[in-house]
């Protein structure tokens, strides 16, 4: 089945208490096209850099079975830049500095031999490009996910909810989820969310694991506890592209498939954060997750006699 990735590729500048980084590439679309080309071998990208943006990262995104049709160069332009601190507790962070470059005022093409994608991940960025991008695609893919961030609530929630209302799962933190909702509770907040449009909500808690909600029925999975956590950057979106990723490989919505699925997403952002930016998503082996995937089980499951 394919799947197209729509979203920032990036620079990220990034500081955590285990050290600093230069300029390296980032970008939720990175994170969530790279962790997604272990499940699917169709997998098409839409995103835009400038001239300053490494041509062996595009080699690399082809290397993975990434279609790089759709990421546009504009030489003239400057790629997007992040610059981000994480606090000493890594579940924090501060954007110190935001350069839109190319992705101010992005008019994304979407590729003729796109056209037909049955599974869409719209990564974080301004709520009105992910509904233009939406739009642009002539039959409406049968599995629509968007991610979002705290920044669009403040400064564009009429777009958000706009684009929201027409969506089948959306990705966010708790802090986000209660933003959004105005309740605290999260399994009140769910429920209003869902009400908004996404029939299917996952809520990111960090190293505390996610909650999937779908009509009644909630499922938990715990994230794995890992003696380092290096740099946790784009695990929100290694998550996604994982999750996405199994449920475009398996072509089932079921609620038990997207339970496998979160234990996937979250087993792909568990390698995420063992290194600085993409680093490790970009050289796994089958084996590795597979083993990753039987640590999950072993960690979550018991019996009750
Ligand atoms: P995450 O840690 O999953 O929230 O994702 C981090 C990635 O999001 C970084 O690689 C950044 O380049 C990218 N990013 C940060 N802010 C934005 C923004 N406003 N729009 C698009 N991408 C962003």
């Amino acid at each position: 089945m394919s799947l197209l990735t729509v979203g920032s590729v990036a620079f990220d500048k990034l500081e955590t208490p285990f050290g600093k980084t230069d300029k390296i590439v980032g970008g939720a679309a990175t994170f969530i096209a790279l962790t997604a080309s272990y499940f699917t071998k169709n997998n098409n990208l839409v995103s835009i850099v400038g001239g300053d943006f490494p041509k062996q990262m595009i080699k690399t995104f082809q290397e993975h079975g990434v279609n790089t049709e759709g990421l546009e160069v504009k030489e003239d332009g400057k790629t997007f830049f992040w610059h981000g601190k994480y606090h000493e507790d890594m579940n924090n962070r501060d954007t110190l500095d935001t350069q839109l470059g190319v992705l101010d005022n992005w008019n994304p093409i979407i590729p003729d031999s796109y056209q037909d994608t049955q599974f869409l991940m719209l990564g974080n960025m301004v709520p009105a490009i992910q509904h233009q991008t939406l739009r642009k695609l002539k039959t409406r893919p049968k599995f629509v996910m968007l991610d979002t961030m705290n920044l669009w609530m403040d400064i564009a929630m009429d777009d958000l909810k706009n684009v929201i209302s027409e969506i089948d799962c959306l990705t966010i933190n708790d802090g986000e989820a209660r933003q959004l909702s105005g309740d605290y509770s999260l399994r009140r907040a769910a429920k209003s969310i869902m009400a908004m449009g996404p029939k299917t909500l996952i809520i990111k808690k960090g190293e505390h694991g996610a909650l999937l909600f779908q009509e009644d029925k909630i499922f938990f999975c715990p994230a794995l506890p890992l003696e380092d956590v290096f740099d946790p950057t784009g695990a929100g979106d290694t998550f996604a592209g994982g999750f996405i990723g199994y449920i475009a490989k398996t072509d089932d919505l079921s609620f038990e498939n997207m339970k496998r699925a979160l234990i996937y997403g979250s087993a792909m952002a568990s390698f995420c954060v063992e290194k600085f930016g993409s680093e490790r998503i970009q050289n796994l082996t089958q084996n590795e997750i597979n083993n990753r995937i039987a640590e999950f089980v072993q960690l979550a499951s018991f019996e009750i006699k």
